[in-house]
């Protein structure tokens, strides 16, 4: 085992999460796919392997495993760099994902890690959520989404409950103060069909960075009318 898997093995642990070898191989050639790529592509602010490790890797899977193991079909809405879905689908191989985005070049970077990395059931879709929305082949079919800084809990609510299966979940990465957010957001969430079963605040092993996870249940099936064309969801979330 190298030393980059090796630390990434230890960081993990401290977790509780066990990656098993072909996981840390591919952490690690995403890891050098991601710096290298952003040498001509604006694709993250942070290249240290250390600080990748914990502020990509770890924050992408961390406190998410119970829903992982019941989700059969998942979505990373907004995915930027691959963040959280690209460190997931390394750990849960076996499931099926779908990176989206409005920036293809982006979704073309994911590609070529996907086929480096020899990954398969792991999918890409280009295009905004707000059409993609509404499209038959998305609409209520995830067990899981999951969104990470992508907008505010209000807008991102109408980008990401459309696309989740009633019973299943809606979780959204935020940190800091989330207090007011989360009541800004009451209207938009239940308007949706959605409702907030828990928020989970951590630590991020061996930092100061905190973490909240927040749950959204999807309790009904959201109206026709949402979501809202592009843009009106950021402009003027319900
Ligand atoms: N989730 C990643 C990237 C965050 S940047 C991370 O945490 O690092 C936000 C990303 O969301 C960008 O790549 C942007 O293109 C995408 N995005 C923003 N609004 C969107 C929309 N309405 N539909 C689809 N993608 C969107």
């Amino acid at each position: 085992m190298t030393d980059n898997e090796k630390y990434i093995k230890e960081q993990f642990a401290k977790a509780n999460l066990y990656p098993d070898e072909i996981a840390l191989s591919r952490l690690v050639m995403f890891y050098h796919l991601l710096v290298e790529k952003n040498k001509v592509m604006n694709l993250t602010g942070i290249t240290e392997f250390d600080e990748v490790v914990q502020k990509h890797f770890l924050d992408s899977v961390y406190g998410l495993d119970e829903y992982m193991e019941e989700a059969e079909k998942i979505l990373d809405l907004g995915t930027g760099a691959g963040f959280p879905g690209m460190p997931l689908k390394i750990l849960y191989p076996e499931k099926p994902f779908v990176l989206m985005d409005s920036l293809k070049k982006r979704l073309n970077f994911l590609e070529e890690v996907r086929v480096a990395l020899k990954l398969d059931k792991l999918t890409f879709e280009h295009g905004r959520a707000e059409d993609l929305g509404h499209d038959k082949r998305y609409r209520e079919s995830f067990d899981l989404v999951l969104s990470r800084a992508v907008a505010k809990l209000s807008t991102l609510s109408e980008l990401c409950l459309p696309f989740v299966k009633v019973g299943g979940y809606f979780i959204s990465f935020k940190s800091g103060n989330i207090e007011e957010e989360l009541e800004q957001a009451a209207n938009a969430i239940k308007a949706l069909g959605g409702t907030v079963e828990d928020v989970n605040k951590f630590m991020l092993p061996d930092s100061d960075i905190s973490r909240s996870l927040i749950i959204i249940r999807k309790a009904k099936p959201t109206k026709k009318q949402y979501p809202r064309k592009a843009g009106t969801p950021l402009k003027s979330p319900l």
